[in-house]
């Protein structure tokens, strides 16, 4: 065939170590493996490797490697082996290419320019081991001013959460990732006092118990949505738009849409669920305020609405005008945004990083003095500790994460999301591939990441002489950046490092 693309990845099988036991030909849901029986021997089909390593790591006798193809296309700067690849996909197909995962395309990582400030001879800097140290965050909108009565400080007005860490996980709908994908999410957040979001898939009625850590979508799809879905959460999100996909819909095969999904999402078996790329009713900033008007009251404005669109360019205007709209929380999603499914040119061309996005926002409605009105939460890259860490001084109140959280249920970040067949059992519906996420396992897993974030956040806290992260919010003193042009450090309001 002309367009035969030359394996990604090499399969290297240690015959002396293989004892043919076929874990591997039962583990991979990609077709790679078989067994030939009339010479006792495994075969593989290195076309179909995807390299999730579901195989290597469960092989009994570390009998597998799975390394970068040595097959290569003559080398050429402009005509890469991704570029050749892309393109004979499409000669095959006549279609949009799709991905999984967020953009893995080499832009440059800000968290990865700034450095984090210490203190030294004056503010000492505190233990976090003997010190308490404060993560606790609210977020919603905050009052102008204290108000006492009677010597009794008031409770502010507007409604709002409490998380124990100012650390959530991100919108991941029931459809896009399994059942016990999202239970795991759900029971994690729950113990651990922070907040998982249901996306935009509806809310399993088994699973409003973890109310009180529930975060519930209303998407352009209006998937599962009626008033109890929105009474039984803590906060209701109108979501706009998506990191890894900005200005685009959902769209979830018919064949996913299993009996549990459908009455999730209140459609019928088997249809396809397409989110239309718009809000039908939203095509103006009164008509967002009308929405979020109409969820507040719904909710008898007991419960805060957030407001979620993807990062891009002129984000600032954008957020103040949401900010004016009621909107009590913001939500940022940045190019490096995770996804079950996207057209891999938007993914990976449509939208600005988070850290930009987040600074210019920040400084927007600082300068509007309107910051107060709503609380701001990243997403879209946040990698590691440090990551939200310098979120927070870049001006966010809280983070979502989705890619770290599904790593730490086994996502290897294969990218094949999309094909419905994730090996390791997260972002499927294929009930033999579903189980091999075990919710409690799972949820242990989430927590255990959620703790190990937080001691570290509270280290480098006590290293700035600080004990409690409400002090690091915006300020961008504690970060300098390195290796940046004048440009980008004015965007994100910090100084070069030495000054
Ligand atoms: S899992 Fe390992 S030992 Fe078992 S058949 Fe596959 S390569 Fe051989
Ligand atoms: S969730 Fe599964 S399919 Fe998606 S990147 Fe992770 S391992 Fe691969």
């Amino acid at each position: 065939m002309l367009t035969a693309l030359l394996p990604e990845f090499n399969i290297e099988r240690d015959e002396d170590r293989c004892i043919q036991c076929r874990v591997c030909e039962r583990q991979c849901s990609f077709d790679v493996y078989g067994y030939d029986a009339d010479h006792n021997v495994m075969v593989h089909r290195e076309e179909n490797c995807v390299a999730c390593q579901r195989c290597t790591v469960l092989c009994p006798t570390n009998a597998l490697l799975i390394c970068e193809s040595r097959y290569a296309y003559k080398p050429n700067a402009n005509w890469t082996r991704e570029a050749i690849s892309d393109l004979k996909k499409q000669a095959e197909t006549g279609g949009v290419l799709l991905t999984g995962m967020g953009c893995d395309k080499p832009h440059k990582n800000y968290w990865d320019h700034i450095l984090i400030n210490a203190s030294q001879v004056t503010n000492p800097s505190i233990d976090p081991l003997r010190e308490p140290m404060e993560l606790r965050t609210i977020l919603g909108r905050k009052p102008d001013k204290l108000r006492i009565v009677n010597g009794k400080l008031q409770a502010p007005d507007y409604p709002s959460i409490e998380l124990s860490t100012p650390i959530m996980f991100g919108a991941m709908s029931y459809g896009a990732i399994s059942y016990n994908s999202f239970k795991s999410l759900a029971q994690a957040a729950y113990e651990f006092g922070t907040m998982f979001n249901t996306g935009e898939g509806g809310w399993p009625k088994e699973l409003r118990k973890y109310g009180s850590a529930t975060i519930v979508q209303c998407a352009s799809g209006r998937f599962g949505i009626d008033l109890e879905y929105f009474n039984d959460a803590s906060m209701v999100e109108i979501k706009i738009g998506q990191g890894a996909k900005p200005g685009i819909g959902g769209h979830l095969p018919g064949e996913k849409v299993s009996e549990h999904i459908s009455l999730t999402r209140m459609i019928p078996e088997g249809s396809d669920a397409i989110s239309p790329a718009p809000h039908h009713d939203i095509y103006s900033i009164e008509d967002l305020q009308m929405l979020i008007h109409a969820l507040k009251e719904a909710t008898d404005y007991q419960k805060p609405i957030s407001v979620k669109i993807s990062a891009v360019h002129n984000a600032p205007a954008i957020a103040s005008g949401m900010v004016r709209a009621g909107a009590d929380i913001i939500v940022l999603d940045g190019l490096r945004g995770g996804t079950g499914a996207a057209p891999k040119t938007l993914r990976d061309n449509v939208g600005i990083p988070i850290e930009l996005a987040l600074a210019a926002v920040d400084t927007r409605l600082r300068n509007e003095g309107v910051r107060n009105w709503a609380s701001l939460v990243a997403s879209g890259g946040i990698r590691n500790s440090s990551d939200v860490f310098k979120a927070i001084a870049l001006g966010a109140d809280a983070v979502y994460i989705g890619t770290p959280a599904l790593i730490a249920l086994g996502c290897t970040v294969c990218q094949k999301c999309y094909t419905g067949k994730c090996a390791w059992g997260i972002t499927t519906q294929d009930p033999y591939l579903s189980k091999r996420v075990n919710p409690e396992i799972g949820t242990q897993a989430l927590t255990n990441l959620l703790r190990a974030w937080s001691l570290e956040i509270k280290e480098l806290l006590g290293c700035g002489g600080i004990n409690s992260i409400e002090s690091v919010r915006g300020n961008r003193l504690q970060l300098r950046g390195i290796g940046l042009e004048d440009w980008e450090l004015e965007t994100l309001g910090i100084r070069g490092a030495g000054q």
